[in-house]
């Protein structure tokens, strides 16, 4: 077992969410160090999963906000405290130690925290796949696009039929070669006005079909995919990319083993954010008490709340109230 870590981390938030990312800066602010935790490889949680190129209306702030820019805004706002960011690992399991609490991540390697904060929101996603791509995940094909500009000129060929789907279709459009969308109904889930949005750009959208096979170029990459239509047989399409949009399962996985209290697949808090376990807290989607909303402004309170009281969990003479961001140097 290799301890990633070293010396102990004050706080380890488990999820780089909304909620985790603002928690990393407050825990910062309050002068804890910290590591930041999550299955997948990019932050953002959610918003960069499923709706990286929306606008979002509620944000304290913002009249408006794309969710690619707002992630990128936390993790601006988290930077100056250096984060250690542990991507596209799982935190497994979760055990007292002497000095606080030791993570144990997916293959093996253990983090040691004097606190831990779980942010893990709906818990981690799994893209539900597509068998033709087999082999083909990071090679030619993404379940979500973390940067746009990575296909500029490419032909992307983006599989589904839902809002997610139709979004990397608008956002493709103006940078990519060539869009197509090939979906296996004939209807969509979709909310109408994208499809006629995506429809109006010009966009080719084959429907009743399904890709059967990636064609790989001499030199190993993607270049084209073979998609099967009902009652038109076989056609081949160019591709360098495919965007699998099939939507995502939810689970909280390992987190429901760790003894919490966990109802409806959310954590029970107190008005502290402290869980059943000492030292273990939870905020965001993830946190459950009465009258929850689940709202990203919701997480940031949480996750302020939260910090605090771990900073006075930690030191006894830490004050609650951590004084104005304002007034700060
Ligand atoms: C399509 C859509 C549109 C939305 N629009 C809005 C909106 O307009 N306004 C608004 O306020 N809210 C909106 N929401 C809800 C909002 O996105 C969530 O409330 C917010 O993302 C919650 O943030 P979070 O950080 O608590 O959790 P999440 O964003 O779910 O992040 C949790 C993170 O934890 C990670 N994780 C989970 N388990 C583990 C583990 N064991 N190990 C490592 N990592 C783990 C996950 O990979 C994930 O990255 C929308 C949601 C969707 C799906």
């Amino acid at each position: 077992m290799t301890d990633v870590a070293g010396d102990p981390y004050d706080l380890v938030i488990i999820g780089a969410g909304p909620t985790g990312l603002f928690a990393a800066y407050y825990a910062g602010f309050r002068g804890l160090s910290m590591a930041v935790v999550d299955s997948l490889p990019e932050p953002g949680g959610q918003v960069t999963a499923m709706y990286p190129e929306k606008m979002i209306y509620d944000v304290g702030g913002f009249a408006e906000v794309r969710g690619r820019d707002l992630v990128e805004g936390l993790v601006k706002q988290a930077a100056p405290f250096k984060p250690k960011y542990l991507l596209g690992r799982k935190a497994e399991k979760l055990a007292p130690v002497a000095e606080g609490l030791e993570l144990t991540l997916d293959g093996g390697e253990t983090l040691r925290a004097r606190a831990v904060l779980i942010t893990a929101g709906i818990g981690e996603f799994t893209p539900r796949p597509l068998p033709a791509g087999d082999g083909w995940l990071g090679r030619g094909m993404v379940h979500f696009v973390p940067s746009l500009q990575a296909h500029a000129g490419q032909h992307v060929v983006v599989v589904g039929g839902g809002d997610s789907a139709f979004d990397w279709i608008l956002a493709l459009h103006p940078v990519a070669a060539s869009v197509t969308l090939v979906h296996r109904r004939a209807k969509f889930r979709a909310a109408e006005s994208i499809v006629r949005q995506a429809r109006e750009l010009g966009t080719r959208i084959i429907t009743d079909a399904e890709v059967t096979r990636f064609v790989e170029a001499p030199d190993g990459t993607l270049e084209a995919v073979d998609v099967s239509i009902k009652g038109a047989g076989e056609e081949r399409l160019p591709a360098n990319a495919v965007v699998a949009a099939l939507g995502f399962t939810a689970d909280l996985g390992p987190i429901e083993s760790w003894g919490l209290e966990i109802s409806h697949r959310a954590i029970t808090v107190d008005s502290t954010m402290a869980t059943a376990r000492e030292r273990v807290y939870a905020a965001g989607d993830v946190a459950a008490y009465p009258g929850k909303v689940k709202l990203i402004a919701t997480g940031f309170g949480e996750a302020a709340t939260a910090v605090n009281n771990i900073a006075v969990a930690l030191d006894p003479e830490a004050h609650l109230f951590p004084g104005h961001s304002s007034n700060a140097e």
